[in-house]
Formats: C-alpha cells, sequence, structure tokens
C-alpha cells in the first residue's frame, strides 16, 4: 500500500456493510432508500434508454454532459441568486465523494491544514490525510442540558465561536461544512455559516460545503441556508450536490462540484486526471429529471419540496420507539439520520479499550445477535476525539414502514 494511504484502511461502510449482509440484519445502518425512487426517474430512465440517440452509449463531456449541466445551471441559478454558467462554473463527476476528493486534492499540499468540524462525514479525514494535509478538528459541543433530556435536538449541537477562530492560522488552506449534517441532522443556522464565512475572509480560506441533504429540512422555520449565498463567499465556495441523495437513487453515483470559475479550475485538473468522464445515460437520466421538476420547483409536489413531508412520518416514529425503549434520540432538523445515545440501555456491558470504541462493539452485537444493523457514531470523530462520541449510535430513517417497523419491533425486544 503506497504510503499516504497507511493508517486510511479502515472504513465503518465496509465492515458493517459486509457484516449486516452476512447476518441479514434489518439494515437502518448505512444511508439509502429501500423503496421506489419517484414514479417520474423510472419512466424517465426507461425513455432514455429508449431514446433512438446512439451517442447516449458514447462518452460524453468531461467535465459534465451538455444537457444535464444546463439543467443544474437552469435548476440551481436562482437558489444561488446569479447565473450559474454551466460549462464553467459546474463540474460532474461520479458522485459526491469524487467531488470532495477533487476539491481536497486540487487544493491541498502537504504540510496544508483543512479545518473538519466534528461528527464529520467520515471520507473527508482520508481525503485531506492522502492529500498530505492535516485535519484540525473542532467538535460540536451538545448544551449540558440536552445530555441529560430523554429526547434533544440537533440544533443543541453547537460550535463555540472562539475555539473555531483558534483553529485558523497561516496555514489552514479550507474548512468541511456539511449541512443538513450527517450524522447529528443539524442544520446550521444562517449566523453559525456567517462565523465561519467570516474567518474563511479573513484568513483567505476556502469552504468545502457538502450540501447533499439541501433539500431535507423538517421544520419549516430552518430553511437550508447554502454557504455561496452569503456575502462575498461565491467567490471562496465549492458546494457539492449528490443525485444520489437528490433523487432518492444513491446507486446512481452521481454527484456535482458549483463555484466559481477559478475555484472550479484545480478540481477539474484532478477530474480530467482519474475520472475523466462519468455515464452518459445517467447524466442524461438525471439532466431529464432536473428538467422534470423545473417546471414545478414552486409547487408542494416538486419531490425537493416533498421529500421531507415524507421523510418526517419516519424520523418521528422512530424517534418516538428509540424513546420508549431507554434510547435518548437527538431529534435531526434536517437528512436521513438521527443519532441516539444508548448508554443507559447497555448499561456497563460494552466499554472501550485500545483495540475498540464501545459504539463499535455494541453496533456489532446489535447486527450479530439481533440481526439489526446501526452506524457507530465514533466512525465519525477523529481518533483524539472518540470518546466523545461512544455513547451514540446512528440510525437511518429513510427506510419503508416495514423495515422501520421490522427495526423497532427489535428494539422493543432488546429492553
Ligand atoms: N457527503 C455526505 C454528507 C454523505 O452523507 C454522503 C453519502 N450520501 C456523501 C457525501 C457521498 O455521496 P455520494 O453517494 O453521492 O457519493
Ligand atoms: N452517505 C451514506 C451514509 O452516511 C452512505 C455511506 C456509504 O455507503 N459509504 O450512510
Amino acid at each position: 500500500l503506497a504510503k499516504r494511504f497507511i493508517g486510511l484502511e479502515k472504513s465503518i461502510w465496509i465492515e458493517f456493510g459486509a457484516l449486516a449482509i452476512a447476518h441479514k440484519a434489518i439494515n437502518v445502518g448505512q444511508g439509502f432508500i429501500d423503496y421506489a425512487p419517484p414514479p417520474y426517474f423510472i419512466d424517465l430512465y426507461k425513455e432514455t434508454l429508449d431514446d433512438p440517440n446512439i451517442l447516449l452509449h458514447q462518452y460524453t463531456r468531461g467535465f459534465g454532459h451538455r444537457r444535464l449541466v444546463d439543467a443544474i445551471s437552469n435548476v440551481y441559478s436562482p437558489y444561488f441568486n446569479r447565473k450559474i454558467d454551466p460549462l464553467n462554473e459546474i463540474l460532474v463527476t461520479d458522485g459526491a465523494y469524487p467531488s470532495i476528493f477533487n476539491c481536497i486534492h486540487g487544493f491541498m499540499n502537504p504540510g496544508d491544514e483543512a479545518i473538519l468540524i466534528e461528527p464529520f462525514y467520515d471520507c473527508y479525514e482520508p481525503m485531506v490525510r492522502s492529500a498530505g494535509g492535516i485535519p484540525r478538528c473542532i467538535t460540536l459541543k451538545q448544551k449540558p442540558e440536552s445530555t441529560k433530556a430523554d429526547i434533544s435536538s440537533s440544533s443543541d449541537w453547537t460550535l463555540d465561536k472562539n475555539e473555531l477562530e483558534s483553529m485558523f492560522n497561516s496555514r489552514t488552506r479550507l474548512i468541511i461544512v456539511n449541512t443538513p449534517n450527517n450524522p447529528t441532522g443539524k442544520v446550521f443556522t444562517r449566523e453559525e455559516l456567517e462565523h465561519i464565512a467570516n474567518l474563511c475572509q479573513k484568513h483567505d480560506v476556502i469552504c468545502i460545503s457538502d450540501e447533499v441533504y439541501e433539500w431535507i429540512v423538517y421544520d419549516k422555520n430552518k430553511k437550508h441556508i447554502r454557504m455561496a449565498t452569503l456575502p462575498n463567499m461565491w467567490e471562496r465556495t465549492l458546494t457539492i450536490g449528490s443525485a444520489g441523495k437528490t433523487f432518492s437513487a444513491t446507486g446512481l453515483k452521481l454527484g456535482w462540484t458549483i463555484g466559481s470559475q477559478h475555484l472550479m479550475h484545480p478540481c477539474q485538473v484532478v477530474h480530467q486526471n482519474c475520472v475523466y468522464t462519468c455515464p452518459t445515460i445517467s447524466q442524461e437520466v438525471i439532466a431529464r429529471c432536473f428538467e422534470y421538476e423545473l417546471k414545478r420547483l414552486n409547487s408542494p409536489e416538486c419531490y425537493f419540496n416533498s421529500i421531507s413531508t415524507e421523510f418526517l412520518e419516519k424520523r418521528d416514529k422512530l424517534v418516538q420507539a428509540l424513546k420508549e425503549c431507554g434510547m435518548k434520540p437527538v431529534v435531526p432538523d434536517g437528512g436521513y439520520f438521527i443519532i441516539a445515545d444508548y448508554s443507559q440501555f447497555a448499561g456497563d456491558k460494552f466499554q472501550s479499550d485500545a483495540d475498540d470504541m464501545k459504539d463499535f462493539k455494541f453496533v456489532r452485537y446489535l447486527i450479530k445477535e439481533k440481526q439489526l444493523a446501526t452506524i457507530p457514531v465514533t466512525g465519525f470523530y477523529t481518533a483524539d476525539h472518540r470518546h466523545l462520541a461512544e455513547n451514540y449510535i446512528r440510525f437511518c430513517f429513510a427506510k419503508k414502514d416495514e423495515t422501520l417497523d421490522k427495526a423497532i419491533e427489535i428494539l422493543r425486544k432488546l429492553k
């Protein structure tokens, strides 16, 4: 293994994905939907396959299929309050993963620092390290009163402003912000984002804004705010999106980066020397899906508006069940996930040691002995800060009711 990947061998998705399959567990762990995407998605897929245009089976434009970048520009321009140039300000890749990879590898030199906000989506840290960068991690702090409550909110997890400021220095190259957040479900407030934005400007730092859950916000008062729309932030923000999350079809593995041309160039260079171009058919399908939604963007039927209503019931159902079985759920304001404190419930049976964290042991036990798959939350922290999250596991509620009911039945019996 090349030296730059040594120490990055472990992945929660590899370990727990395989374990869930091996034990035929009910999977409320990994973030994917186990029911059909919206009906028009399937129709447009079929329509695309039936299209007589044989060029749809050949390579397409490297930085994004023309029809797709046009559609992304048309859908997103109003949300970014500017006309997004489809050819120079959008880069289509094989999912949000490579979009993030392109940004990190396109900008970081060995010794540069990247600020990560814990808990963070786990791939950020290995991507920074493999670029020779140094992750500087700041932890969201849970308000003390909410740690005691039977039920609390993701908005109780906040950033200490002074601590954040102290992380910035002359070596800081970038900061990664993920709102709505995986795994907490936190939707960052305008004030929080403005504080980050001001620090980025003061220290000449780029912001990678991972917004793959942009359409999934539950509280009408907590709108998703795009970092790139804050004053002076278009020039220093790379916004990441995912077709898998947008159209509830994670198997698509298509994503994009939106940002100004000077920021896009380094990302394009990484992309052209690695992936070069993404599958044409999938891009054509997503272009047609965006065109379909574009006609009804402001109506409640638009999938981007209805998806949160669909998931809200599921969220509340799982929150209630977790509470009843003695776990302490943190109710998410957005996204697919609920983290819950299981410590009262599991007692002293599992303890962290030098080899393994307590939540990893508990999750393995649940999969192997109870056929219930969840994800350990310490997987979203750096080694030094893992102990802070050892009492939490993550549940995905973006599942059909039958799956949730089966998971709830197992939870009830555990009590
Ligand atoms: N960022 C976050 C916060 C995620 O939860 C995920 C998983 N959907 C990704 C990035 C990667 O998305 P994709 O499947 O499009 O690569
Ligand atoms: N993003 C999804 C999650 O957090 C899927 C992760 C994956 O499969 N790598 O569960």
